[in-house]
């Protein structure tokens, strides 16, 4: 018996079911999933996972795909089509399709919608549960990995919104100390009020930019000295210059860290400096 998948209204064989490369679902985990048991046929605990379906699309603001009714009929054919008695019925909606970015797409771009239906054999999970089973304990690492360059980015693409939202290109995230720890997709830097170059080091827990890295020589060879130093807000704020560096936004001068407009309001002399020494040194060794 074959198997099918529902994608976006339509059935589809389930080894070809494919969603765009450019969903945001597969870029950026910037979607949500529910998973029923399936008795007889029929979704178990419905409401409950209707209900935190629900919720789960209001905390993103990804609007719902269909009606709850229109969702349940969906639901239940896949699982007819599935030939499903006994098993799970896993649904996931995510952003939709849109060419890459981390704030939110235009508007009315649909969400993409995916079910698939699998049997279980109730019999051997039951014979499973009366044997008993065993766990094992694990640091709590969830979304403490910001060192490693994942696509699971949800944070990152809330910031970065609210970020578009507010009228600035860039989210910096503050820790519990009220340092600054990095952008939702660049590295953080200031020149302090004594005028010393500051950004973060790299044994907490940030991504370790390469353009940071490449920036670091630049800086040695112009002779300016650098400290590896988190920063406050407070200290961005009071900055004299501040800037922001990433693969895309090489070396980008930044004029006002929340309302506070630094200096003149213009990029400062030291990060148009190193944005020309950056994108100079960047083009002689680019292969
Ligand atoms: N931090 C984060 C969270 C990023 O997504 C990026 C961009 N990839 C950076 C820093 C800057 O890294 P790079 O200079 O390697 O582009």
């Amino acid at each position: 018996m074959s198997r099918v998948a529902y994608v976006n209204g339509v059935f589809q064989p389930h080894a070809e079911a494919s969603v765009h490369i450019e969903d945001r679902g597969y870029q950026l985990a910037d979607g949500v999933y529910e998973v029923w048991a399936v008795f007889d046929g029929k979704l178990a605990d419905a409401q409950g996972h209707f209900e935190r379906l629900d919720r789960s699309l209001a905390e993103l603001r990804i609007d719902p795909p269909m009606s709850r009714a229109a969702l349940k009929i969906a639901l239940r054919e896949t699982i007819r089509r599935n030939r499903v008695r006994d098993g799970l019925v896993y649904l996931q909606v995510t952003r939709g399709v849109a060419r890459r970015d981390h704030a939110f797409p235009a508007p009315g771009t649909p969400p993409s919608v995916v079910i698939t239906a699998k049997s279980v054999d109730r019999a051997a999970a039951e014979a499973r549960a009366a044997k008993g089973a065993s766990v094992i304990t694990t640091p709590e690492t969830r979304w403490a990995r910001c060192d490693i360059k994942t696509v699971g980015l949800l944070p990152n693409v809330l910031a970065k919104q609210a970020a578009r939202e507010a009228g600035a290109v860039e989210a910096w995230f503050v820790d519990d100390l009220g340092l600054v720890t990095e952008g939702a997709s660049s590295n953080a830097w200031i020149i302090d009020r004594e005028g010393r170059l500051r950004t973060r080091d790299t044994q907490a827990n940030i991504l370790r930019g390469i353009t940071r890295k490449t920036l670091l020589e630049v800086i040695a060879d112009a002779g300016l000295t650098l400290e590896e130093r988190p920063f406050t807000v407070d200290e961005a704020k009071s900055a004299r210059e501040a800037f922001i560096t990433g693969a895309g936004t090489l070396v980008l001068p930044i004029v006002k860290v929340d309302n506070q407009v630094l200096g003149d309001g213009k990029p400062g002399p030291v990060a148009k400096r190193l944005r020309e020494l950056y994108i100079q040194r960047a083009r002689a060794t680019a292969w």
